[in-house]
């Protein structure tokens, strides 16, 4: 059981939780006013310090302006801003490796993933749980489509997938320094938050909540969106696609070895038999599909394994500021500030920082 204070490791004395508060931004302008009083709020209400880490996606609109200031006027308020858009799942991996609490909540700005939640969080957290995700119990203002499709997708995910990831649940949670730690230990490129933490364990549990509609701004996850990160999740956990084609093989070459002898049959003992011109079409263009299908869930495994293999930083920093300034000197690195990088951090192999 934790209690609400806890022991620090190095000197033994009894001291308060410190929180950090993932926020990935892009495009949010409309809605950060009200963000940052609902976050204010929440601050106010836990029980230890804590700290918000804004991460700015490449936002095209003015939210980085305002946050700039917001974070000038605030010290608990950190600012990444990351050189263009790396999508979602990067920004909170870019928050993730700059947190400093003993627990960590990722959260989506547009207040879709209400921050008086986060009490919930945190009191799981007290009594144990390495991780706790918030359950969406049930989604207001969405279209059938997307209700539809997030449901296949989930559905799909459990079936494809050997890691046990959780139904109903996005990426709004709370994680222990345990399980942050070895999420900074996973270097690797297709980044599929939800399911990395599902794979490595530790007490895990849920939360429920009602999802609210969005009721500012456009959603940045459009259809194709949606569909890059389903396919992606699938990719990145699961080696059923490429068997997928193996059995699927198996059942059409057993299938065409039937044909094939009832073919013969009939070209020995029925007289008059012309080769089919419907049957061959049938055929050929169903192995055609298949052929190329299975080529297509191939290309995409390699594709994944060259975007390993190429070493990139997994994104880039433009500018930081709210972050230690003692630590920048540390660091000494211009044009913002930052923590000093750990040696073996694999946060280094992630990031490259701010030039
Ligand atoms: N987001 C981001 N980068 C992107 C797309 C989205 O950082 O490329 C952020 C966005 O600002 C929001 C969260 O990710 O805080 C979830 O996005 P959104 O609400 O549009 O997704 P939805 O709730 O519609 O699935
Ligand atoms: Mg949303």
């Amino acid at each position: 059981m934790r209690d609400s204070v806890i022991q620090s490791s190095r000197t033994g004395v009894n001291v308060l939780p410190r929180y950090s508060l993932v926020l990935p931004i892009y495009n949010e302008e409309q809605v950060l006013p009200q963000l940052i009083e609902r976050i204010s709020t929440l601050i106010c209400r836990l029980d230890g310090d804590t700290e918000a880490i804004f991460v700015d996606d490449g936002s095209l609109d003015g939210s980085v302006e305002y946050l700039r200031k917001v974070v000038a006027a605030e010290p608990r308020f950190r600012l990444i801003e990351l050189s263009r858009n790396f999508g979602h799942q990067v920004a909170i991996t870019a928050g993730m490796d700059a947190a400093e609490g003993d627990a960590v909540i990722v959260m989506d700005t547009d207040l879709q993933d209400p921050p008086e939640v986060v009490l919930d969080l945190v009191a799981k957290w007290k009594e144990g749980f390495e991780i706790v995700y918030a359950r969406r119990v049930k989604r207001e203002g969405e279209s059938w489509f997307k209700r539809i499709t997030a449901s296949l997708f989930y559905r799909l995910l459990e079936r494809m997938t050997s890691v046990d990831i959780p139904r109903d649940v996005g990426d709004f949670r709370l994680v222990g320094r345990k399980a942050l730690e070895t999420f900074r230990h996973m270097p690797e490129h297709d980044c599929f938050v939800r399911g990395m933490f599902a794979w490595m364990g530790f007490k895990q549990t849920a939360v429920p909540f009602e999802r609210p509609a969005r009721t500012l701004g456009q959603t940045k996850y459009p259809f194709w969106k949606m569909m890059h990160l389903a396919v992606h999740g699938i990719i990145s956990f699961s080696e059923k696609p490429l068997r997928l084609g193996l059995w699927g093989g198996l059942a059409i070459s057993a299938l065409a070895v039937v044909f094939g002898d009832y073919a013969v049959f009939a070209w020995i003992f029925e007289s008059g038999v012309i080769a089919g011109w419907t049957s061959t079409v049938v055929i050929v263009s169903l192995l055609c599909g298949i052929n190329l299908f299975m080529t297509g869930v191939v290309g995409l495994y390699v594709g994944s394994i060259h975007a390993e293999v190429k070493r990139r930083p997994l994104y880039v920093i433009d500018r930081l500021s709210g972050f230690d300034e003692a630590m920048s000197a540390v660091s000494g690195k211009s044009g913002g500030s930052y923590r000093k990088p750990r040696n073996g951090d694999p946060a280094n192999v992630r990031t490259l920082r701010p030039l």
